[in-house]
């Protein structure tokens, strides 16, 4: 049986004192439950802060990037090394925001402009620090509307987890994210990600075979919200849930880690 694992991606918000507030509101919501995982992912400044925040709290942290090479000319970077000494569990990677496919780009139609090759190399950077990658997949509008999702898919997998070794693998988590779902809105229904996260697991048990496959965890993000998590939640694929704007309000946050609770009647 997975545990469901829910994150909270607070991107580039809130300023020092409002990430305290936020996390004693989270801890004090959780009130030490543990029944399924739980972790924030602040900004990369605000880490070692929120390391001692959550102290003595069953609240992980994850960082929301990384570099890939140990160390180096790299300016404004930090390794998966720097990350792990924060006390992190987590690193998210491959996030929309970071791959070429949404938001203010230059004018060669990149944002932070991230191929698959980099997410690998980062990939095997955070299990070689012995972290675990939450590595971001997901469909634009268009490529959806042109049928495109699973080959999308697909190929974003086959390409970003080309590093993973098959001893680690069942630690991965994988998240789904709708390119048109975050931050819009506009969430996938029940129907839609129970398909994309079945087409995930199912090229996951090609790679990896069933036992490891089945062990992975995939978690949907878009626009989830404690009205919208139960119903998504209760999907047999889906483990859990990355969270953007909802998680940077205590009650939301908490509100959908009960919703998790509930849909997998735990
Ligand atoms: C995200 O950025 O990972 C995300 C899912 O954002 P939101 O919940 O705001 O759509």
């Amino acid at each position: 049986m997975r545990k469901p694992f829910v994150a909270g991606n607070w991107k580039m918000n809130l300023d020092l004192a409002g990430a305290r507030s936020l996390v004693a509101g989270i801890v004090e919501g959780l009130g030490g439950s543990s029944k399924i995982d739980v972790a924030i992912c602040p900004p990369s400044i605000y880490l070692f802060p929120m390391a001692k925040a959550i102290v003595e709290s069953t609240v992980a942290m994850g960082a929301q990037n990384c570099w890939s090479a140990p160390s180096g000319a790299f300016t404004g970077e930090v390794s998966a090394a720097m990350v792990k000494e924060t006390g992190c569990r987590y690193v998210i990677l491959g996030h929309s925001e970071r791959r070429n496919t949404i938001g203010p780009r230059d004018s060669n139609g990149n944002i932070a402009g991230e191929s698959n090759d980099m997410i690998a190399a980062k990939v095997r950077a955070v299990f070689d620090n012995e972290m675990i990658p939450i590595v971001c997949v997901g469909e634009t509008l268009a490529q959806r509307d042109a049928n495109e999702t699973e080959s999308v898919l697909t190929s974003q997998l086959a390409g970003s987890l080309a590093s993973v070794k098959a001893e680690e693998a069942s630690k991965l988590v994988v998240a789904y994210e709708p390119v048109w779902a975050i931050g819009t809105g506009r969430t996938a229904t029940s129907a839609q990600a129970q398909a994309a996260h079945a087409h995930i697991r199912g090229q996951l048990v090609e790679r990896f075979g069933a036992d490891v496959a089945n062990a992975i965890r995939i978690q949907y993000g878009g626009s989830v919200k404690p009205d919208n998590a139960r119903e998504l939640m209760s999907c047999p694929d889906v483990d859990g849930a990355l969270v953007g704007g909802a998680s940077l309000k205590p009650a939301d946050f908490v509100g959908i880690i009960n919703e998790t609770i509930q849909a997998k009647d735990l």
